[in-house]
């Protein structure tokens, strides 16, 4: 059995040990999802919601306490906790609450006449036990929101956190005290082993939030019993900073974007494009601006943890990737103007800003997910487009311009799930938003409308009189069918097309199949 040594990024301490559990337990754990399954089913949507409030006013009340628990497990600046954790999980609540009656309610849609007599719905239906396996960059938004998303669609769900952020025993806290409907969720911990087992013993759906590794694992996994998925995977993002944009807020928004969370957010801005005619200006601008910032390092200089800007790093082994990109684009001839060594604490990165770098560059190429500005110089719009899209990933993106349209134009054409015009990371601010990637960023999205059908059965259905007609289109199949078929075709869809005609052809089937008919 394998331990997990859970380690505070702040000071390096262990805080606890987990072990994973056995299949039985497994089994056990999906038993009771699955006759949680049964009530919540047969919940309305109001009741649904009515639980999910009780969790927004307990995470509102009590957010100092949670923002602790995340920052210690975490590192991550208590800022970064209220506004990416709090705030957002409350936002995406109150959007549920106010949309998700309309969201699920049966839809009626247009029957076409060929179809005469009939009417024609959608309905949405919950589909089981939903296993959401989250990382550990937002611990507690990358938990609830699918979470609370599968169970407002009416489903149970498993939950394993990451076993670098199992922030143990915390989710369990607020669904007890808040009141919450305790069955509706179980939570497991554990590492990739628990995972595995989790998806052996088969749910409804994985909804996967990770790597892009662990994401091919797990689809391959899930494809032995043709689970289906929604994988939410990493990113490499880019942001085009055009020669007209306000130069001072591009880069501060530049600063944030990349070095919110301490870097380690799927759509943090990874790498940054300026054309070359503001290059130069636009690099000292960041320069000037990035010493301004306050990051974990310097808690030994009596700042507050609640104004520090940058926290630690979650997780040792991302620092050391983060190190490697330096090092690889430094070797390879990159200028580093601030930062750029890794100190003696495992979880630091000191805020980075490396130009003159290229596609050469595992800064440029890879996921990087820590505090670093790279920043490339680029002429035309033609080019900035394509070194966005030179990339394995397509998450998310920035595009910096006065000029509306060109913006527009090019916010279209980058390959990618998540676009921001003259902004950064906003997508996902907006609750009513879908978010997913394309490419290695990978499929299905969440939140906004298609965040729960992503957890319902899209059924479709026709509902006909109970009456004595015959079909012109069902059997037996015979020669003057064929031709009132062929004649309704070329009514609705050949050059002579006329809507007499198709009036005429479709009264003449319908009068040839109520003859010649099965007897
Ligand atoms: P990870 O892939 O290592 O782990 C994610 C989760 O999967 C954890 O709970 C882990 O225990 C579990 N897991 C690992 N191996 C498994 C296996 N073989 N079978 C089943 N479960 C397994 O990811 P991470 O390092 O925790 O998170 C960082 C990554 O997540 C980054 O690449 C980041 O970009 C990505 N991410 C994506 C989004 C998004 O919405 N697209 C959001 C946040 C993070």
């Amino acid at each position: 059995m394998r331990v997990y040594k859970v380690k505070s990024p702040i000071d390096n301490n262990i805080l606890y040990e987990m072990y994973d559990p056995d299949m039985m337990e497994i089994r056990r754990l999906y038993e009771r999802a699955k006759s949680s399954f049964e009530i919540i089913r047969n919940l309305s949507i109001d009741e649904r919601l009515r639980e999910c409030r009780k969790i927004q006013n307990y995470v509102a009340e009590n957010r100092e306490w949670i923002i602790d628990r995340i920052v210690i497990e975490n590192g991550k600046s208590r800022f970064d906790c209220l506004s990416n954790e709090i705030f957002v999980v409350l936002d995406a609540i109150e959007y549920y609450k106010k949309n998700a009656a309309r969201i699920l309610a049966d839809k009626n849609v247009s029957t076409p006449l060929t179809l005469r007599g009939k009417k024609s719905k959608i309905i949405y239906e919950p589909i089981g036990v939903v296993l959401v396996l989250s990382p550990w960059n937002y611990p507690l938004y990358q938990s609830i929101v699918p979470i609370l998303s599968a169970f407002i669609a009416g489903n149970s769900v498993i939950y394993k956190p990451s076993e670098i952020t199992p922030l143990h025993g915390m989710i369990e806290e607020i669904i007890i005290k808040s009141g919450f409907m305790e069955e509706a969720i179980q939570v497991v911990y554990g590492g990739p082993d628990t995972g595995e087992k989790l998806i052996e013993a088969k749910p409804e759906k994985i909804f996967f939030i990770g790597g892009v590794k662990t994401g091919k694992k797990i689809m391959a996994l899930a494809a032995r019993q043709l689970i289906p998925v929604v994988l939410e995977l990493g990113g490499k993002d880019s942001m085009i900073v055009f020669d007209d944009a306000d130069l001072e807020k591009t880069a501060i928004g530049a600063l944030w974007g990349a070095l919110t969370n301490a870097g380690q957010a799927c759509i943090s801005v990874e790498r940054i494009y300026a054309q070359e005619n503001i290059y130069d200006h636009f690099v000292k601008t960041l320069a000037e601006k990035i010493v301004l910032l306050k990051q974990a390092h310097d808690k030994d200089n009596n700042i507050e943890m609640e104004y520090i800007d940058i926290g630690s790093m979650t997780a040792e082994r991302q620092v050391d990737i983060v190190d490697q990109h330096v090092k690889d684009a430094i070797n390879k001839g990159a200028r580093v103007l601030i930062g750029g060594k890794k100190g003696s604490h495992p979880f630091h990165y000191p805020a980075t800003l490396i130009a003159d770098v290229n596609h050469t560059m595992k800064v440029m190429t890879e996921e990087t997910f820590g505090p670093v500005l790279a920043v490339m110089k680029f002429a035309t719009e033609e080019e900035a487009v394509r070194l966005a899209n030179d990339s394995p990933y397509g998450l998310g993106a920035s595009v910096w311009s006065k000029d509306k349209m060109r913006a527009d134009r090019v916010a279209r054409k980058i390959a990618a799930g998540n676009v921001c015009i003259n902004n950064v990371m906003l997508t996902v601010a907006n609750p009513a938003l879908p978010f997913g990637g394309v490419k290695y960023s990978g499929f299905g999205r969440y939140k906004g409308e298609y965040g729960l059908y992503a957890f319902t059965n899209v059924k479709s259905i026709v509902i006909d009189k109970m009456n004595s007609k015959i079909e012109g289109h069902w059997f037996p199949y015979t020669p003057n069918k064929y031709k009132a078929f062929s004649d309704l075709i070329d009514a609705l869809y050949s050059k002579s097309k006329s809507f007499l005609k198709f009036i005429w052809a479709g009264l003449k089937l319908e009068s040839i199949a109520k003859k010649e008919r099965l007897k």
